[in-house]
């Protein structure tokens, strides 16, 4: 007899989102006999392209969220803007995991970091700034202006190194809720992905080393060589949130390292991430299975390093070097299927993976 909150193999995940990550949550979860139902507003969505079926609709629509909701099992997002009410509307037919806690915390910069205080996660030093009053208060200078919500990829963020240019930032980002951010002075950024179970269990992937650019995240290098109680205390920051946000599913923990190794949280994410691309080809278990197992009630899968291998994304008309990727025998090509390469536009990634023996660091 299978207990009730578990989703066996044969039954059908609902995604909310198109993207990517959607994409090869579909993937994985077709590997072990699910079908997905995709629920997007965009006009192509290329997470639908490999999915059992899409249903375009507006993430304001509840009638058409329900009904979407009611055609599958269990429901999961690949991103965390879904708004609130979307993902509540599926409550109220379906489980949804990780749930409503996540994204509400994750949608708010403020909150985020509040959030992490009262885990005993520490941030860069931060202010708000939603007023005239706020602003003329700001002293951490030079800083980073951010806004409160959807900003990602370095979007909605400046860096500001004066009153006067802080004063210009907040004016050009529409006045909307921010906070300023000291600028932290890092050694590298690194990131834990964890997933947690139905019944509480935790696993950590191997902590990624990243590097950003613009903002946008250009490679993880795994493993991450770094010592070993930073790597621990990554790990244990990355456990503490899951455990604390009480969630079913997956959270990705983006953080800085400074120079005396000090480990200060930046943005979290509930939801497959970016720099856990390198699972798919070179850990035991993808971020992306492990998202299907944790939601559906499965055991978590390992998650050890199977080679070592280096991430890259394929940003804008990068995508279109394929050929030279294909001739690699290190590389593992993954083309997402987006139409058009809008610059900055994520397009695919390519996975350097060492080969077995050779002894010799993965090569672009
Ligand atoms: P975010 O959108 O907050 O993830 O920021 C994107 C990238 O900007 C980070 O991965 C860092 O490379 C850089 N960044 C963000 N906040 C700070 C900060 N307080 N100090 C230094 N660099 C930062």
């Amino acid at each position: 007899m299978i207990a009730p909150s578990i989703v066996p193999p044969g039954s059908t995940i609902g995604i909310l989102g198109g993207g990517q990550l959607g994409r090869m949550t579909a993937l994985a979860a077709a590997r072990l006999g699910y079908r997905c139902l995709v629920y997007a507003p965009d006009e192509h969505a290329i997470a639908g392209d490999v999915a059992a079926g899409c249903v375009r609709g507006a993430y304001d629509d509840e009638t058409a969220l329900r009904r979407f909701a009611d055609q599958v099992d269990v429901v999961t997002y690949e991103f965390e803007n879904v708004p609130e009410a979307a993902v509540a509307a599926c409550l109220e037919v379906r489980p949804v995991r990780p749930g409503i806690k996540p994204i509400h915390i994750a949608q708010h910069r403020l909150r985020e970091k509040q959030f992490f205080a009262s885990l005993g996660i520490g941030t860069a030093a931060y202010q708000p700034v939603r007023s005239d009053a706020e602003l003329a208060a700001a002293t951490l200078l030079p800083g980073i202006l951010k806004t409160c919500r959807e900003g990602y990829d370095g979007k909605g963020q400046a860096r500001v190194r004066d009153r006067a240019s802080l004063a210009a930032a907040w004016e050009k980002l529409g006045r909307r809720d921010c906070i300023l951010e000291a600028l932290v002075d890092f050694r590298c950024e690194v990131s834990a992905i964890v997933a947690r179970g139905l019944d509480g269990a935790m696993r950590c992937f191997p902590i990624g080393l990243n590097e950003h650019r613009d903002g946008i995240l250009r490679t993880t290098t795994v493993p991450a060589d770094l010592p070993a109680d930073v790597l621990a205390t990554a790990e244990r920051l990355g456990l503490a949130l899951a455990r604390g946000l009480d969630l079913v599913g997956l959270v990705a923990l983006e953080m800085f390292v400074t120079g005396d190794g000090t480990v200060l949280a930046n943005e979290m994410a509930p939801r497959p991430h970016n720099s856990g691309h390198w699972t798919i080809d070179a850990c035991a278990t993808s971020q992306f299975e492990q998202l299907v197992r944790a939601i559906c009630g499965l055991p978590l899968g390992p998650v050890d390093v199977m080679a070592p291998s280096r991430m890259e994304n394929l940003i804008g008309g990068e995508a279109d070097d394929w050929p030279r990727h294909l001739a690699d025998p290190s590389a593992r090509l993954h083309l997402y299927g987006k139409t058009s390469a809008r610059p900055g536009r994520k397009m695919g990634h390519v996975t350097f993976v060492q080969p077995a023996a050779s002894g010799r660091p993965p090569t672009t």
